[in-house]
């Protein structure tokens, strides 16, 4: 690290309820040469409530690539910048990845200043086990997309967390409930820290219905939550989830296709496929 050069802070903002900001958030916000923001109008709102009057400039995913060389030659000119994106922690389904990377590259100092994180917040009141969880961002747009996704993540076996927005939260729990179990548990978490603030933690099938019913529950920002696969594959036997996917490709081809397609998704073994596409075939025909 060279000593006159700057440093680079990464400051996450409240993602709803303005007092959810640090004192030393404040204080940073307060000293740098200036803040990169996603949306300089954006953070305008908060600066002023902080009484913070600061040189601002834009940083979003159409430019950041383009402005990372000049504010790569700021901090080594000495000048130290403040990141920040229009809600909670930044480079978390948010700009800055690109310049955060520039900036390390460079040996120059990156410090975060830690505050509110939607994902982090959701969890932390979801009740789901969090001993380990997988972020997975914002899903596909599409149905068959997001079809595709959900399969993948069928035997997940910890909790597993999204970001989703009012146009596709309805569409993205439907195509969940297509494809999971629809007692498998999940919390959706709307409006963290904001008056409407709304946390929802239920099976599947009562969360599709309660969002097919309530309008309210498909305005504003949500975080949804899936708990992991409740049955491991083990030396002994399938999961649920493995039977139940065996049993819809054995309604739809033969044998040998359905184990072979069963052990690309579930990846159990595939001599407990084939004996449970067996039972299933056994079953059908009433033997
Ligand atoms: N960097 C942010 C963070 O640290 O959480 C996330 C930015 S991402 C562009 C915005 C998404 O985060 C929203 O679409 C929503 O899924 C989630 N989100 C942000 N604020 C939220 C809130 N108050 N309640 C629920 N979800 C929120």
């Amino acid at each position: 690290m060279t000593d006159n050069y700057g440093k680079l802070y990464v400051v996450a903002t409240p993602i709803g309820n303005l007092a959810d900001f640090s004192f030393r958030a404040v204080e940073v916000l307060k000293q740098v040469d200036c803040i990169a923001a996603e949306d300089t109008r954006h953070v305008r709102m908060l600066l002023q409530h902080y009484g913070i009057t600061n040189k601002l400039l834009s940083l979003h995913q159409q430019n950041e690539e383009r402005i990372v060389p000049t504010l790569l030659e700021k901090l080594q000119q000495g000048l130290s910048i403040a990141l920040v994106s229009d809600a909670g922690t930044p480079l978390i389904s948010d700009p800055g990845m690109p310049l955060v990377r520039a900036i390390r590259n460079a040996n120059i100092d990156v410090s975060p200043i830690p505050g509110p994180c939607a994902l982090i917040a959701a969890l932390s009141v979801s009740g789901l086990p969090l001993n380990r969880f997988e972020f997975e961002g914002f899903l596909p747009r599409t149905s068959s997309a997001r079809k595709t996704f959900f399969t993948e993540k069928l035997n997940c076996p910890s909790t597993w967390v999204f970001y989703e927005s009012s146009h596709r939260i309805l569409a993205c729990l439907q195509d969940l409930l297509a494809i999971f179990p629809e007692d498998r548990e999940i919390v959706i978490a709307r409006e963290i820290t904001k008056l409407h603030e709304t946390i929802v933690k239920t099976s599947l099938k009562e969360a599709v219905d309660r969002v097919e019913q309530d309008p309210n529950m498909q305005k504003g920002e949500f975080v949804v939550m899936v708990a992991g696969s409740p049955v491991k594959a083990t030396e002994q036997g399938l999961s649920e989830e493995q039977r139940r996917i065996i049993e819809i490709l054995i309604a739809e081809c033969s044998i040998k296709t359905a184990v072979t397609l069963a052990v690309d998704i579930t990846g159990a073994p595939k001599n407990l496929l084939y004996q449970a596409a067996l039972d299933f075939k056994n079953t059908e025909h009433g033997e």
